[in-house]
């Protein structure tokens, strides 16, 4: 029962969908997946809609990275969007800012920029029926039917916990705040970590720098990284024959997924295929044998996320370079003191040591049914329905959401897939004149019961690593069946395990 002086919020009067006004849709971020987002709404006739932008562009992850070397290991055919697929990209492997460029130009050519509210971070989010209640990080508030949350995966930076990492005296950084200012040449680099991102920059820097000390704490997997530039005849075929585009499209996503995705999920054959290249990739780049086995993981080349890299195994055999495989002591004003009492001294050091994965849209307080709060309900092992849904927090959308299929993919496919998924589901309520639509408790059970299972069978549990694709439930937070069978269920939605209130 309503108490008589309870502070009732406003609404915004009949729900939309038995109004026949447009929805008020809030998405929360403006990278690729909030690009998508506002594209895919437009195209469905969907146009009330704000984005909120925490910083000054749009681009997330690829606004956010501007270290050296940075490149993107999906095909620039298939990361791409398909309703804007590019001609003219220059390489097979598109670097960090020709990625940048491009998510700025869509979001120009599509009316996305003039959706968003740059500088501006949501701080709370909660559901009070029909209506979702939004509160910037500035204080304004405002009312919404719907609301998406496209914040990323991987945006907050892990600092590890090292003792005495403040007392360092030189430059210091995460490489996703890379410090443009910190002069590299001829300087004592120090970097820790050895994933995707240590590899890219490593790779990328060695050759400038006087000293490159490598603080690896597991080894990872390599892949040799097939780069090459594409021609500007071949790019001019492929602008007069757009179909030759979409063609490109759908070969790389059928040789990824066919591939390195098919290993992850139990192709033992592609698994026996990908270790060995993985091997001979070492053997044929690194020629001092004790280098080589301080390189050589203990475990399967697909069970961490595969790093794609032809830069790093020369980089790392340069006799400046040095690879340290003691444990971290402690970090001290002069540089790093390894377990084995040597002092590492270094005049810049790079905490490459990845991202807290377990985010998605926190620290925003998320606040659904009956004050169901999002954060505790997650408690570090996030989870959703088909990544996209949540029981308690109704009309409430995830794009690249827990439990996706991420690994080597293309993300910019799964954000749009995810996105039709959305539609569907507005249009459902449209149809229906529905108030609310949320995920049934029992169908997020059944269905993240199976997931559960079925992550038994995956190389990511069974490979003998751990890495950021677990929570802290100690299970991988990923989807564990083939891919295309996530793209397919996401234009069928089963009603039936969504509640449909009226
Ligand atoms: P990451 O894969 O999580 O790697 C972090 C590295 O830091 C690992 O080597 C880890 O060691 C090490 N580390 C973490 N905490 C440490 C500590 N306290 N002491 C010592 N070492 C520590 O992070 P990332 O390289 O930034 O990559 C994150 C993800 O971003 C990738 O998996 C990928 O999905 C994406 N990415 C993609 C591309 C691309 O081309 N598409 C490029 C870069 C990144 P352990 O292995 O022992 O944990």
């Amino acid at each position: 029962m309503t108490e008589p002086n309870a502070y009732k919020r406003p609404t915004l009067g009949t729900p939309w969908a038995q109004s026949g006004r447009q929805p008020r849709i809030a998405i929360v971020g403006a990278g690729m997946s909030g690009i998508a987002a506002v594209v895919k709404l437009q195209k469905a006739g969907y146009t009330d809609v704000t984005v909120y932008e925490k910083t000054e562009k749009v681009g997330g992850t690829w606004r956010e990275n501007t270290y050296p070397g940075l490149s993107c290991d999906v095909p620039s055919r298939w990361y791409s969007f398909y309703f804007a697929l590019k001609a003219d990209w220059a390489h097979r492997y598109s670097y960090g800012a020709d990625i940048q460029a491009y998510l700025e130009q869509v979001a120009t050519d599509f009316n996305v920029t003039e959706k968003v509210i740059f500088n501006t971070a949501v701080a709370e989010l909660t559901y009070d029926a029909p209506c979702w209640h939004l509160v910037t990080s500035d204080g304004t508030q405002e009312i919404f039917d719907v609301v998406i949350s496209a914040t990323g995966i991987l945006h907050q930076p892990n600092y590890p916990d090292i003792n005495g990492l403040d007392r360092f005296r030189g430059a210091c950084f995460h490489t996703a705040r890379w410090d443009h200012s910190t002069k590299l040449k001829g300087q004592r680099v120090g970097i820790i970590g050895t994933g995707s991102t240590a590899c890219q920059i490593v790779g990328a820097i060695t050759d400038q720098v006087s000293e490159m000390h490598v603080f690896q704490r597991t080894p990872h997997w390599l892949s040799p990284l097939p780069q090459i530039a594409y021609s500007l005849g071949w790019n001019r075929l492929l602008s007069a024959f757009p179909f030759m585009q979409r063609l490109a499209y759908h070969y790389y996503c059928k040789l990824m997924v066919n591939t390195f995705s098919a290993a992850t999920v139990g192709n033992k054959f592609m698994q026996r295929i990908i270790n060995r290249t993985c091997v001979k990739n070492l053997k044929d780049n690194v020629p001092d044998p004790s280098l080589r086995a301080r390189l050589t993981p203990t475990y399967d080349a697909t069970c961490k996320r595969l790093i794609f890299c032809s830069d790093f195994y020369p980089a790392i055999s340069r006799s400046n370079a040095r690879l340290i495989t003691d444990g971290i002591a402690q970090v001290e004003a002069e540089g790093i003191r390894t377990v084995d009492g040597k002092l590492h001294e270094l005049d810049t050091l790079i905490l490459a040591t990845g991202f807290n994965a377990a985010a998605f849209i926190l620290p925003a307080r998320v606040t659904g049914e009956d004050g169901a709060d999002l954060e505790t309900q997650w408690d570090g092992a996030p989870r959703a329905h088909r990544a996209v849904a949540l029981p308690g927090f109704p009309n409430f959308w995830m794009v690249e959401g827990p439990t996706g299929p991420v690994g080597n993919l293309s993300l910019i496919a799964i954000s749009e897939h995810q996105m039709d998924y959305i539609v569907g589901m507005l249009d459902h309520m449209k149809t229906e004149g529905l108030a609310a639509i949320a995920a049934k408790q029992s169908a997020y059970d059944n269905y993240n019961a199976a997931m559960r299972e079925a992550i038994k069978n995956t190389t990511w549990a069974t490979g003998g690593c751990t890495s950021w694709y677990f929570d802290k439930s100690g299970v991988p937070n990923l989807y564990p069946w083939n891919p295309l069978q996530y793209l397919k269920s996401m234009h069928n939605p089963d009603y039936s395990e969504y509640h449909l209130v009226k």
